[in-house]
């Protein structure tokens, strides 16, 4: 097989002996701050304290709230002429979050980015369009720098502006993408508005990521567009993308073990779950001077994948985030995701881009109301089609989340658009 680099094609012995290696001296190293000396004095893990994988498992976990508690640099691991570099992660509530990264730091990213998009067949002639927000978001220039390590030609188009993203497109005829995937189907939508069929565009991989979406989205995109579309997940607090990525067997995404450790643990407990079982992620960086990180709850829900992958890698895999854990609402009683609502209507070829899930209360309990916009090809068939329609959308909606939403259908294009990634919850609830 034919890797980016070496350590893409380890074995299982080689990745365990490095990830040893690399945690002994990422847990010394991290006592350079006083947060983490103070915290690993506290469980008992002295500068030699790591020997045997296991021993992770003594690491008190790292949360959000830690590093807000730390921010800005309270958690440096080097001296501040070091850093040549932070970002920002893009959580909307508190206060916010700050990773700082050495020139190292970022090299060892960009190195990371650049396997995973030549993992999906991205090389140095492919023409690489990034239309994800730049700024302090990390899928901006940490894909960025990936790809021109690799050596494409990287237009760093931004977010938003479908009517530039298709120009550049075609002018420099762009066949790689970096897209959100509620932005994927919206340029799409775009594109036929202006009267061009989708699969005429010059794109053949999308690398979509960055917010939950279901296979059946996934699938919409790949169609909508004739192209690839790969999974990418990552998090600014393990720098951002390119901690897992999907092969070209589109099954589960592989967790780059030589930079990180991961392990799934039950969102309540913080104990190990089952391989298999859905559980909270939890993230150590492996490779990162700046500021390491160790055990941190990512608040992802997903699970292992058993089993070798059917290309070969070693590196170990998971299924995509189903949610995350501060995403679940509660209604009537019944824990839901938004990634089960969207599992259920995106099976509906009506179904346009973009759908809304609203929770009120109307002082009697709990109401549910989902926004789903109809492509405009439905949206003119008669009234009885359209109730038809709404009616089989809440009866599957049902027969997955066990109660009845009331479902409406919307014109495309009417719910409103985030530059950045896509609200699909509103809970009008609290405000009562
Ligand atoms: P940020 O705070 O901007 O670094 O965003 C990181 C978060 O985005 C992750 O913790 C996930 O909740 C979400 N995320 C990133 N990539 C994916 C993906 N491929 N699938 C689902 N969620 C993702
Ligand atoms: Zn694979």
């Amino acid at each position: 097989m034919d890797f980016f680099d070496t350590a893409e094609g380890w074995g299982r012995d080689q990745l365990e002996q490095t990830q040893l290696v690399r945690l002994k001296s990422t847990v010394a190293h991290a006592r350079k701050c006083n947060f983490y000396r103070e915290r690993l004095d506290a469980a008992g893990i002295g500068p030699e304290g790591i020997q045997s994988l296991d021993d992770l498992r003594r690491i008190p976990f790292t949360t959000k709230q830690d590093l807000r508690d730390q921010y800005p640099t309270g958690m440096l691991c080097v001296p501040t002429s070091e850093i040549v570099r932070m970002h920002c992660s893009s959580g909307t509530t508190g206060s916010p979050v700050a990773i700082c990264h050495t020139q190292n730091d970022i090299n060892a990213w960009a190195d990371l980015m650049a396997r995973c998009m030549y993992m999906v067949g991205v090389r140095r002639d492919d023409v690489f369009q990034n239309m994800s927000g730049y700024g302090l978001f990390t899928g901006g220039l940490g894909i960025h720098y990936g790809a021109e390590r690799l050596g494409c030609l990287t237009i760093p188009a931004g977010a938003g502006n479908s009517r530039r993203q298709i120009k550049l497109a075609k002018d420099f005829r762009t066949s790689v993408a970096h897209i959100l995937p509620s932005y994927a189907l919206i340029l799409g939508e775009h594109l036929r508005k202006m009267g061009e069929d989708p699969r005429d565009f010059p794109l053949r991989i999308a690398l979509v990521g960055a917010e939950p979406y279901t296979e059946e989205f996934r699938q919409r995109i790949e169609s909508l567009f004739a192209m690839k579309a790969y999974n990418s997940y990552g998090l600014s607090e393990m720098n951002g993308p390119g901690v897992a990525f999907e092969c070209l067997a589109q099954d589960g995404l592989h967790i780059w073990e030589d930079a990180y450790i991961a392990e799934i643990v039950d969102p309540e407990t913080g104990q190990p779950v089952p391989d298999g079982t859905v559980g909270e992620l939890v993230m150590t960086c492996l490779c990162r001077q700046g500021m390491p990180i160790l055990r941190y709850r990512t608040r992802d829900l997903t699970r292992f994948l058993p089993g070798q992958c059917a290309c070969g890698r070693h590196h170990r895999r998971m299924d995509r985030i189903v949610g995350r854990a501060d995403d679940m609402f509660i209604v009537k009683g019944v824990n839901i995701y938004p990634m089960q609502i969207e599992q259920v209507i995106m099976t509906f070829a009506e179904v346009g881009q973009s759908y809304l899930i609203l929770l009120e209360n109307d002082g009697i309990g709990d109401l549910m109301r989902v926004q789903v916009e109809i492509r405009d090809e439905f949206f003119v068939e008669d009234m009885r089609v359209l109730q038809g329609l709404q009616k089989a959308i809440a009866q599957r909606l049902r027969d997955e989340i066990l109660i009845t939403p009331k479902v409406e259908l919307v014109q495309s294009n009417s719910l409103e658009r985030s530059e950045g990634k896509a609200v699909r919850v509103r809970d009008l609830r609290a405000k009562k």
